[in-house]
């Protein structure tokens, strides 16, 4: 399928559209970024590198986000310098590098990331046999990249317009070789070069362009948006590893539930987590808003600056896509119990090989869903037990996720929240009344006996997204 779709797609011998090979200069009368607004550790490298002799610009989200009055998470640094000679200049330098070689400068918790100007290594018909550096798949993806290459020639790889933009920190000029100046006023996410190449070169560039139009609330312009739905399979291509740390990008930083939005606007939700998004196809009222309740209670949290967890994310995303699988396992024989530890283990292996979960993650996962099955045994001592365990509150709020997304669980989520703030006198009046009734067993396992939802108000703590660990 794959296969077929890269030879769909139009050959990528070609260059892609050269950006200016000069800048056009903004000033800083013409713009508001002034030097005390940066970080001063990234000014100091900035300089620093430009007295050794070298050519140093801010660039990246650390130019753009200020651009937009937004703080930046971080800042970049573009250098003519090689790692080494970045390395040279400073004691707190680390070369790093997966994909490509960085240098880091760590200031206390600071880290500054410097990278040398690299080239677009353009695909050329000998590429084969005079290609040392950089080298590419059939369908044009960039495998290695570590073309060292000028000013220019770095503003080209780039993938945003708005991404390509070098501050002249002595100056306070901006340099804008792709019109990138005229997207951030426009609100535009436009891939510099021929769109269907670029991400032929890196699909991950299709989660990006997603990524920033929900984080700066921009549009992706047409001709980026329009290869995204009929190139999103190639996603399947890219390590599991680098997806996982995209996702956490697109999750955390705020804006999940419009991010969730566009990418499955963009179908490239399929790609990332396939059983959740089949089950969002099968069961979308449900599925949908559990996920969204998810995203939006994290967006919350992160809000307010509190913690939050991939593992808490995880869990839901991938939660309405259990019990289709739990009930296959019990027509095929086997008792709830096992068939929802089975069909979790199933569930979650199967999300690793597409985005690989880290095992710190996928324990708490498990847990929580553990957690399910055990909060509504409260007997005896089990209720107390089950508060002093550290991963009840997560647990909790993962009961009150799945209440507020209409599942069916008799009132479990305000009997917890009641036993939380009630007295020892009432938590044993509590645990008597349950006695009298008959005590909730067989296996949490997503039930979707749906109803209205319920209005009453909660007196504890609300649902909470992504919580604590
Ligand atoms: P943020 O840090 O807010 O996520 P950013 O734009 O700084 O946004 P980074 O991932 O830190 O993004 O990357 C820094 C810069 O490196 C980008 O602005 C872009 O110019 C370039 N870049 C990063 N990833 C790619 C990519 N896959 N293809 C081309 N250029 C990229
Ligand atoms: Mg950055």
């Amino acid at each position: 399928m794959l296969k077929k779709l890269i030879q769909s797609i139009r050959s990528p011998l070609r260059r892609p559209r050269a950006v200016r090979t000069t800048p056009e200069v903004v000033g800083n009368h013409q713009h508001s970024l002034r030097r005390e607004q940066f970080s001063r550790n990234a000014v100091n490298v900035v300089e620093r590198l430009t007295k050794a002799g070298y050519q140093a610009y801010i660039v990246g989200g650390g130019v753009r986000d200020p651009l937009l009055g937004i703080p930046p998470k971080d800042f970049d640094v573009a250098t003519s310098a090689t790692p080494e000679q970045v390395r040279a200049e400073f004691r707190n330098a680390r070369v790093i590098g997966r994909r490509f070689k960085l240098v880091h400068v760590h200031f206390g918790r600071e880290i500054i990331e410097v990278a040398t100007f690299r080239a677009n290594h353009p695909v050329t018909e000998d590429d084969d046999t005079n290609n040392a550096h950089a080298s590419r798949n059939e369908a044009g993806r960039i495998l290695r990249d570590n073309v060292y290459g000028t000013l220019e020639d770095d503003a080209q790889r780039r993938d945003f317009t708005i991404n390509a933009l070098y501050f002249d920190v002595t100056g306070e000029r901006i340099l804008d070789y792709a019109h990138g100046v005229r997207d951030i006023r426009n609100r535009l996410i436009r891939l510099i070069g021929d769109p269907e190449q670029r991400y032929l070169e890196d699909p991950v560039r299709m989660l990006r362009a997603v990524r920033f139009a929900a984080k700066l609330d921009f549009e992706i312009e047409k001709h980026s948006a329009a290869p995204i739905r009929r190139l999103a399979p190639l996603l399947n291509e890219i390590p599991s590893a680098r997806l996982f740390d995209e996702i956490l990008k697109l999750f955390l930083s705020g804006k999940a539930e419009r991010t969730f939005e566009l990418l499955n606007e963009y179908e490239l939700f399929a790609p990332l987590f396939p059983a959740s998004a089949k089950a969002l196809k099968d069961d979308p009222e449900y599925a949908g808003k559990l996920m969204r309740q998810a995203l939006a209670n994290t967006d919350e949290r992160i809000r307010l600056g509190k913690p939050v967890t991939p593992a808490f994310l995880f869990a839901a995303l991938l939660w309405p896509a259990l019990p289709a699988r739990v009930l296959k396992l019990q027509d095929r024989g086997m008792p709830p119990i096992p068939a929802m530890q089975e069909a979790a283990h199933e569930l979650i292996l199967e999300q690793c090989r597409r985005t690989a979960v880290p095992k710190r993650f996928t324990i708490p996962i498990r847990e929580i869903w553990d957690m399910q099955e055990r909060l509504p045994r409260r007997q005896g001592k089990k209720a107390d037990l089950l508060l002093e365990n550290p991963r009840f509150r997560a647990g909790y709020d993962f009961l009150l996720l799945r209440e507020s997304a209409g599942e069916e669980t008799g009132g479990l989520g305000d009997w917890w929240t009641d036993y939380q703030e009630a007295s020892d006198g009432e938590r044993r009046g509590m645990i008597r009344n349950l006695a009298s009734q008959q005590e909730e067993g067989g296996s949490a396992a997503p039930r979707k006996r749906r109803r209205g939802g319920s209005n009453r108000r909660r007196r504890g703590p609300r649902t909470e997204g992504a919580s604590s660990e």
